[in-house]
């Protein structure tokens, strides 16, 4: 592995290491990584890819967070989340949950295996949702407080154990805007990485009620029409620009 070209996505918490702005491309032993725990997970532009885990006083690059890594094109921008995610459950679960032994890497599969008691666990995958409400020509928008008086965005939340997640979709708009929703259709996926995120995307029509704001979260929320200015919203590279741009394209078309 030491004289092999690789890719080598450095980790330290939710940051990512990038040497000229760009993931280090070379060996190991050219980038000093050979005291690092390093594991293969994927490959890159017919390269192979290793998560190494950086030490607190690294200098081979820039640390930057991987939020401001969004523009990347797909393939490399979800293997820079797989490495933070994979990091994050390695950095977590040092220890066997049920005998306190020391974990080791499983040898045959993606796993942390006890050798004490035989304990195996997977890394930690927490699915979520996040939906986009129609009404006619108009699309709901919710400021919640982290982006308070900046971005909208569509509404989001945890699926909770033992729910189905058709229910959670349908759940957490009427927790949040007090809205009830109807033809909830699947949109597609995005893994977060922060720290572990799988979210699930779902468009939906509005059914009835008027909106009413879960005060902890959402700062406000409006049915923006599509004709209309609409506020600033998420950045490229997210699941939320895309429903909301879909969506969008829905309420022009009806
Ligand atoms: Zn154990």
């Amino acid at each position: 592995m030491k004289t092999e070209n690789a890719y080598w996505i450095l980790v330290r918490d939710f940051e990512i290491c990038l040497v000229n702005n760009e993931i280090p491309f070379g060996t190991a032993e050219q980038f000093n990584l050979n005291q690092h725990s390093i594991l293969k997970i994927g490959e890159y532009q017919q390269s192979p890819v290793y998560l190494a885990q950086a030490n607190s006083q690294e200098s081979l690059g820039d640390f930057v967070n991987l939020r401001s890594q969004l523009f990347r094109e797909e393939k490399l921008r979800l293997l820079m989340h797989k490495a933070v995610t994979l990091n994050h459950f390695f950095a977590t679960h040092k220890f066997c949950g049920k005998c306190a032994n020391p974990f080791e890497l499983a040898t045959n599969e993606l796993a942390l295996h006890c050798s004490n008691c035989g304990n195996r666990i997977y890394p930690t995958i927490s699915p979520s949702i996040i939906v986009a409400v129609r009404r006619g020509r108009k699309i709901l928008l919710a400021n919640h407080l982290r982006h308070k008086g900046t971005i909208y965005t569509t509404l989001a939340g945890f699926v909770e154990v033992g729910e189905p997640i058709e229910k959670t979709v349908e759940r957490e708009v009427f927790e949040e805007s007090g809205i009830k929703i109807k033809n909830i259709r699947y949109f597609g996926s995005q893994p977060w990485a922060f720290p572990n995120s799988l979210m699930l995307g779902f468009l939906a029509d509005y059914e009835s009620g008027e909106i009413s704001l879960q005060e902890e979260e959402i700062f406000d929320a409006k049915w923006f029409d599509c004709d209309e200015p609409l506020p600033e919203l998420p950045p490229e590279g997210t699941i939320a620009l895309r429903l909301i741009k879909e969506t969008l394209r829905i309420c022009r078309e009806s």
